[in-house]
């Protein structure tokens, strides 16, 4: 491991003084080169994870699309959080020193895919992508499910670093399994992890980092089941499309979407049309290609420990035929009986939800309290329904990083507002986001710089801003 780290380490001490538009121009041509490959690209990743060449093709566009913006936001660098504090010689008791502060690349970072995004949570996925453009190099440790996809975003990537003439130690790809991981996350020199995938696997990291002699921030996004709640009046008004619009949303993809809405709550009286409305919708979608095996033995597995539970309703039983294929399941239970254990709050993934009905509004916020910390929170509610429950909606604020009042959560927006992170168990540190330019943040460590000279400082916190980057100054925020 000490070869990877050395050459990483080579490589932090110029990439991290890399101009704003050179690691722009960088992260543009590492774009060209892997949209270049994407005759090749396309197809091995379809074939390696199983998931058709249109959704592939929509993934590919958006983990260029993703790169680009992080281009952007390099190349105009008010990212940096640049602060200016001016010295007041003259203040009484004690002069008041000149104190400059902004965002520094932390250092080498080791990132982990996700089997279920080979492209825009992979190699050169949004964790890596961000990584890079605060100006950290990175140690790629590639998901065995899709290995040669792998590979070819490798090669872009390596022709792109070649081509900006930076340190080939900016981007390394080591390819082995959980040995190799847990080695490289040990290593003194790493100084941040990226994640994406289980709980298992997010959490055995974070706990390898918590306890090394030098200790290191782990970004783990772990999922969550993604609960939408529903008010009778907007659900009786509205029943079949949105019926229609969860199967859409929980079957999208298999249901192998972190964002999956894997539990629904519907007011008691509503449960019966809803869970038909649900049946008839399930109906029309067919059992399709899991990722991997291991994936759909055990999204099995977890379906199969249900069945033990007497409270569970099956509206719907998944068809177990063949493991490699995902068949959709629904279930139904009682609020008072979902309470009982937290193990229905576990996630199956894949095409798995479950409906816990609630008598009142007070139910509703019992359910709600016990909630463990989810990516998104979805609430369809008439606006006067909404209106009437904005204590409900601070409770349901807390419990998740996006909360959304329109549509379904599958479909996460790239762009300045994402936030993609809610509390534990979805990820391990809920004030980051692993989507979205804030991303970058997660990389990066404030720095002030207290009377240094004017020669010395970064071109970001120079007097006369000669950057043209948002600052603050003096507590003004200017350009
Ligand atoms: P995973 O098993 O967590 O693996 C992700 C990556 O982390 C792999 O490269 C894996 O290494 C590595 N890893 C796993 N456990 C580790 C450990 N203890 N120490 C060091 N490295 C470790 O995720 P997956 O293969 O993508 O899917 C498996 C399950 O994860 C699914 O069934 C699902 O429940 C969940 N999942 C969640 C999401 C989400 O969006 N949150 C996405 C995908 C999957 P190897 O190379 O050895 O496998």
């Amino acid at each position: 491991m000490d070869t990877y780290l050395n050459l990483s380490l080579e490589a932090f001490s110029s990439f991290k003084q890399t101009s704003p538009n050179d690691k722009a121009a960088f992260l543009e041509e590492m774009a060209n080169q892997i949209d270049a490959a994407r005759d090749q690209l396309i197809p091995t990743a379809s074939k390696e994870s199983n998931l058709p060449q249109g959704r592939i093709t929509g993934e590919l566009g958006r983990t260029l699309g993703q790169i680009r913006l992080f281009a952007q936001l390099v190349k105009e660098g008010s990212w940096v959080e640049a602060t200016i504090d001016h010295a007041d010689p003259n203040r009484s008791p004690l002069p008041k020193p000149d104190i400059r502060r902004m965002l520094r690349p932390l250092g080498p970072v080791l990132v982990f895919g996700a089997s279920n995004f080979p492209l825009a949570f992979s190699t050169a996925g949004g964790d890596t992508v961000s990584a890079l453009a605060s100006g950290c190099p990175v140690i790629y440790k590639a998901h065995p499910a899709h290995p040669e996809t792998s590979r070819i975003v490798s090669e872009a990537i390596k022709v792109a670093i070649r081509k900006s003439n930076l340190p080939k130690g900016v981007f390394q790809h080591v390819e082995g399994g959980i040995e190799t991981g847990q080695e490289l996350a040990n290593h003194p020199k790493i100084q941040a992890i990226a994640f994406t995938g289980s709980f298992r696997g997010g959490k055995a990291l974070f706990d390898t980092a918590a306890q090394r002699d030098n200790p290191i921030p782990v970004y783990a996004e772990m999922g969550s089941i993604n609960p939408i709640f529903t008010f009778e009046t907007k659900l009786n008004n509205n029943l079949k499309e949105l019926a229609a619009a969860y199967v859409g949303s929980l079957t999208l993809g298999v249901g192998q979407f972190c964002t999956n809405p894997g539990l629904i709550f519907i007011p008691e009286k509503l449960s019966q049309t809803f869970g038909d409305a649900v049946l008839d919708n399930l109906k029309e979608v067919s059992a399709a290609p899991m990722l991997h095996e291991g994936i759909g033995k055990a999204y099995y597995e977890m379906l199969k420990s249900l069945e033990s539970a007497d409270e569970i309703q099956w509206v719907q039983k998944a068809d177990a035929e063949d493991i490699k294929l995902g068949s959709p399941a629904f279930v139904k239970i009682k609020g008072s009986d979902w309470l009982k254990d937290e193990a229905f709050q576990e996630e199956i993934f894949g095409p798995y939800g479950m409906m816990v009905t609630y008598r009142d509004r007070e139910e509703l916020q019992k359910l709600t309290q016990v909630l463990k910390g989810q990516l998104t929170c979805t609430v369809w509610g008439e606006d006067n329904e909404l209106e009437s429950s904005r204590n409900l909606i601070r409770e349901i604020e807390e419990k998740c990083g996006r909360i959304l009042f329109k549509g379904v959560p599958t479909g996460v927006e790239v762009g300045f507002a994402m936030q993609h992170g809610g509390p534990f168990p979805s990820t391990t540190d809920s004030r980051s986001t692993s989507v979205g330019v804030h991303a970058i943040k997660r990389f990066a460590r404030p720095v002030a710089f207290q009377d240094m000279p004017g020669s010395l400082l970064p071109a970001e916190l120079a007097e006369g801003n000669p950057m043209g980057i948002w600052r603050t100054v003096d507590g003004n925020w200017q350009k």
